[in-house]
């Protein structure tokens, strides 16, 4: 199977290799890499997925869309990647929390948020790609983090072959427990630096980076070559379908469901990435109907679902659900191709980089509109649904999550539908785990991570994941700091 980019508008496009699309990330044009077509799901093939565990499901699903990969490496990568070591308790547990609502909880990884359910695989099958189109020189990932990603893209790529790994955030941009999540990184491969000033400075380092020519000669000739840990490569894409289709089997094997019985899915939102997922799966045949894009106050794809006007131009705000604080979702991109086409999607792809807008064609939009519904939540009707949910539901869940409880509320409301729905729950509540303490209208006046655990843990009678306990006691590593101008030096460190 061919993947060729989102905004080729030739008649017919060559297309590359799914090893060839994780190697380069981004397509030439600056589009996102698509398969050419959707591989399809019937209901014997459900039935049989049904019965396997999830690493094996995981298999299945991938070497539908990485038909040049080698199978029997697929299956021993996702049986390392979502191992019971990495993975306690399961991959992807799906807990009833009433009415027909299903959390399907995928931050049991190492890192407690969901980036682990594909940051743990995707370095696998970066390295099998290196070796299946002959790179002999090795990958040296750069990431600029806000917290999350950098955490998960450390504990994915320590120690992959062929792969290095460099961290930035920004010095007083994390929490404290992310900075010690990240500094206390262990592995032979990976490096960690705070940058001397904001998020947007570390990033646009990153970006300086990649852009600049002699730099890029100057790693060829040391015998590497810059990537990215990005949520618009499709090796971290793909491996989000796989979670959907589990659950289906799921709540079939529980007899929540019959095979072929319709699911509603809901999704806290940002990049677009973990609900395209969603709808990559929907297309395969898996019988999802609706779709629910739950947005924070940082509603533009609220907006863009109901008005077809995609308008970055507006306040940016800071959330307690920061992994969704953001104005560009890059994986919508990869919506308005499947369902409009490379020559609509490459027009609003250059309206939004010249004008911070555009406006979707009415056609395009009722195509989104027969499956995606649009809501959002506030700060306040966020706390509102995490103390709700606990104290109604005695159900502990992170503000992301709640975000999108909140979002299902409203949209049951407006609609009567009942169908049995699976929220994505996308972090730990002890991640989070201040904004959850305060929400639920206690204090919380300590900044120090281990007397946040154990506050929460006090209140709520509950445990806090192992990997987050286990940090509070790990040694520092990396202590670095340096302005935004020498982070191409630190790079090239050895
Ligand atoms: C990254 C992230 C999201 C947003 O997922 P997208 O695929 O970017 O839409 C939601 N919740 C958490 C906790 C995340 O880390």
């Amino acid at each position: 199977m061919k993947y060729i980019s989102t905004r080729d508008i030739s008649t017919s496009p060559m297309g590359v290799s799914s090893a060839q699309a994780i190697k380069k990330g981004l397509a030439p044009d600056r589009g996102l890499y698509m398969p050419v077509e959707i591989p399809t799901l019937n209901n014997e093939d459900l039935e049989k997925l049904a019965t396997l565990p999830y690493e094996k499901r995981a298999c299945e699903i991938l070497s539908m869309f990485l038909c040049d990969y080698d199978k029997e490496q697929l299956l021993s990568d996702c049986i390392e990647a979502y191992s019971e070591e990495r993975f306690p308790g399961g991959a992807a547990p799906l807990v009833h929390i009433g009415d027909s609502v299903y959390s399907l909880e995928l931050w049991h990884g190492p890192t407690c948020a969901f980036k682990d359910m594909a940051l743990q695989i995707m370095p696998r099958l970066l390295s099998s790609a290196l070796k299946m189109t002959g790179e002999e020189k090795k990958a040296r990932i750069l990431v600029a983090t806000s917290g999350d990603t950098g955490k998960a893209a450390l504990e994915g790529y320590k120690d992959v072959d062929g792969i290095d790994i460099c961290v930035f955030f920004p010095v007083d941009g994390v929490s404290t427990m992310q900075k010690m999540q990240m500094t206390t990184q262990e592995g032979d491969n990976v490096r960690v630096c705070a940058v001397r000033g904001n998020f947007d400075d570390a990033q646009n380092g990153v970006k300086a980076i990649f852009a600049d020519n002699s730099l890029s000669e100057k790693a060829l000739s040391r015998g590497f070559f810059f990537s990215s840990a990005n949520s618009i490569n499709w090796g971290r894409l793909a491996p989000q379908i796989v979670y959907y289709v589990s659950a289906y089997c799921d709540l079939m094997k529980s007899g929540a469901i019959s095979i072929g019985d319709k699911i509603n899915v809901c999704v806290p939102t940002g990049n677009f990435g973990n609900i395209f997922a969603a709808y990559i799966a929907k297309t395969m045949g898996l019988p999802i109907d609706k779709l629910i894009c739950a947005s924070n106050a940082n509603c533009v794809l609220t907006d863009f679902i109901r008005t077809g006007l995609y308008d970055r131009t507006r306040t940016f705000y800071k959330t307690m659900s920061p992994s969704m604080d953001i104005l560009i979702s890059s994986n919508l991109e990869r919506l308005l191709y499947l369902l409009g086409g490379a020559e609509v999607t490459s027009d609003c792809m250059q309206k939004l980089s010249e004008c911070g807008k555009y406006q979707a064609p009415d056609a395009l939009m009722a195509k989104i509109r027969e499956s995606f519904y649009g809501y959002s939540c506030n700060e306040e009707e966020t706390a509102e649904v995490i103390l709700n949910t606990y104290t109604e539901k005695g159900y502990l869940a992170d503000p992301h999550t709640c975000v999108a409880l909140g979002c299902l509320e409203k949209y049951r409301n407006d609609t009567n539908d009942t169908t049995p729905t699976v929220v994505a729950s996308t972090a730990s509540p002890y991640k989070f785990a201040k904004d959850v303490i305060i929400s639920l209208g206690k204090a919380c006046d300590s900044d120090e991570p281990g007397m946040i655990l154990s506050t929460l843990e006090d209140l709520t009678d509950t445990t806090a994941p192992a990997p987050l306990k286990a940090t509070l006691s790990m040694p520092v590593r990396f202590k670095e700091v340096c302005d935004p101008c020498e982070m191409s030096d630190f790079v090239f460190a050895e």
